[in-house]
C-alpha cells in the first residue's frame, strides 16, 4: 500500500494489479440480504463474463444488447418483494431475494461484484470509489466491522485490469 500524488492510496489488488482507492480506508461494508436494490437493474456483462454465463446457464432470451454492450435483462416479476418501483428485477433474481448464479454457481458477472464501488480510469490508473447511487440505496454502507480496503480482490475482479475500458457508468 502507497500513498498517491493526490491523496489517495494505491493498494496491489491481485499480483502486480494495483488501484487507486477514492473512498474513506476506514469504509466497511456488508451485503444485506433483505435489499436486493442492486439487482433491480439490468446488468452488464463484460466479454468474458458472457462467456463464463453461457458455461453455466443458457443464455438464450437472457441477454440483451444495448448500445453495443451485452446485459443481463430485467424483466418484470410476478411478485411485490425484491422488485423495483417498476415491478422489474435483473432476470437471476429468484423470490428468495437471492442471485441464482451466486447461489447456484457461487459466480456472479464482474459489475455485481463491483458495487457498491465504482470504477474510473485516471492517468491509466484504475481507481475504486463509491457508487453515488450506492451512498443513496444500498444498505451495506457502515453496517459491519468489515473493511472494503482489506477485500478489494473481492470487489474488484482480476479481469478489470484487462479490460480497454473498465470503467462502470454504463447502464441498461
Ligand atoms: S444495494 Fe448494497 S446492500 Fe443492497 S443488495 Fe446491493 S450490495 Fe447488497
Ligand atoms: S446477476 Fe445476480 S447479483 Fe447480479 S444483478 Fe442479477 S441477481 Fe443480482
Amino acid at each position: 500500500m502507497s500513498d498517491t500524488a493526490s491523496g489517495g492510496r494505491r493498494v496491489e489488488v491481485h499480483p502486480d494489479r494495483y488501484a487507486v482507492v477514492d473512498f474513506d480506508p476506514s469504509l466497511t461494508f456488508e451485503c444485506v440480504d433483505e435489499c436486493t436494490w442492486c439487482c433491480h437493474h439490468g446488468v452488464l456483462l463484460y466479454e468474458q463474463d458472457l462467456l463464463e454465463l453461457a458455461s453455466r446457464e443458457s443464455i438464450s432470451g437472457v441477454v440483451e444488447q444495448f448500445r453495443g454492450n451485452d446485459f443481463v435483462r430485467k424483466e418484470e416479476k410476478n411478485r411485490e418483494e425484491h422488485v423495483g418501483e417498476d415491478g422489474m428485477a435483473c432476470y437471476f433474481l429468484r423470490n428468495d431475494g437471492l442471485c441464482a448464479l451466486h447461489a447456484e454457481h457461487d459466480w456472479k458477472p464482474t459489475r455485481c461484484s463491483v458495487f457498491p464501488l465504482a470504477v474510473s480510469v485516471e492517468d491509466g490508473e484504475i481507481h475504486a470509489g463509491v457508487r453515488d447511487s450506492a451512498h443513496e440505496h444500498c444498505e451495506g454502507l457502515g453496517v459491519s466491522e468489515r473493511r472494503v480496503i482489506d477485500h478489494l480482490d473481492a470487489f474488484l475482479p482480476e479481469l478489470l485490469w484487462d479490460l480497454d475500458d473498465p470503467e462502470s457508468d454504463v447502464e441498461l
